[in-house]
């Protein structure tokens, strides 16, 4: 994984702090995630939140390069990891908010990685033809929003678990417990995103990264 030139140290701090606590706290695909992201070239952006319009964004670094690539090579999840860049709202960030940094990169993370297995899978469907992975965007924020769900029940504390209930990731049980609320995923998928699995997809991973497959 690398950094962008340029973020600011503070920032850097903050990211830092939230990859380790996500290493700490996570569950085995949480760890294995940000272990692949270690290993990887993965690029972390800080940008304004007026040029990403969200906490965060997940995409193809440079799409001709990525293409070219595609063409010519095989590309392992690791090698793949590197076509892609995560970048945060320095907003989001503020001066430390670690919860709002660490749920904006389980969620982009986990859109990060599945960006990574498509261009892994695409890039050697000539020997594997059948098993292509190339997700629509509803199986992608349904994955994304499953991995922070288990996030906020991981750490299981007082802020944490509210947010979820608050965006309808989590539910509350009548004992108090709090629970992966899959109804309510859907529901937020459908009013906040226009997505429904037997509606709306929206566009294929390989669509937004701009692939020529
Ligand atoms: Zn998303």
């Amino acid at each position: 994984m690398k950094f962008d030139r340029g973020i600011e140290k503070k920032h850097r701090d903050s990211i830092e702090k939230a990859f380790a606590t996500i290493v700490e706290k996570g569950d085995d695909f949480h760890r294995h995630m940000m272990n692949e992201f270690f290993e990887s070239k993965m690029l972390i952006k800080v940008e304004p939140v007026a040029k990403i319009n969200a906490s965060g964004v997940t995409s193809v670094i440079n799409t001709v390069k990525t293409n070219v690539r595609m063409v010519r090579e095989r590309l392992s999840l690791r090698d793949a990891l590197g076509e892609i860049y995560i970048s945060i709202a320095a907003e989001t960030i503020g001066d430390g908010f670690q919860r709002g940094v660490e749920g904006t990169f389980v969620h982009e993370g986990r859109h990060a990685y599945d960006f990574a297995q498509t261009l892994e899978s695409l890039s050697n469907a000539d020997v594997n033809p059948i098993g292509v992975f190339n997700p629509n965007l509803y199986e992608m924020e349904w994955e994304a929003h499953l991995n922070a769900g288990r996030w906020m029940l991981r750490v299981d504390k007082p802020d944490y678990v509210d947010e979820g209930v608050q965006l309808m990731i989590l539910g509350q049980k009548a004992n108090g417990s709090y629970f992966l609320n899959e109804d309510g995923i859907k529901q937020r998928l459908r009013d906040s995103y226009g997505l429904t699995v037997d509606g709306n997809v929206g566009s294929l991973a390989s669509e937004m990264m701009g692939l020529r497959v």
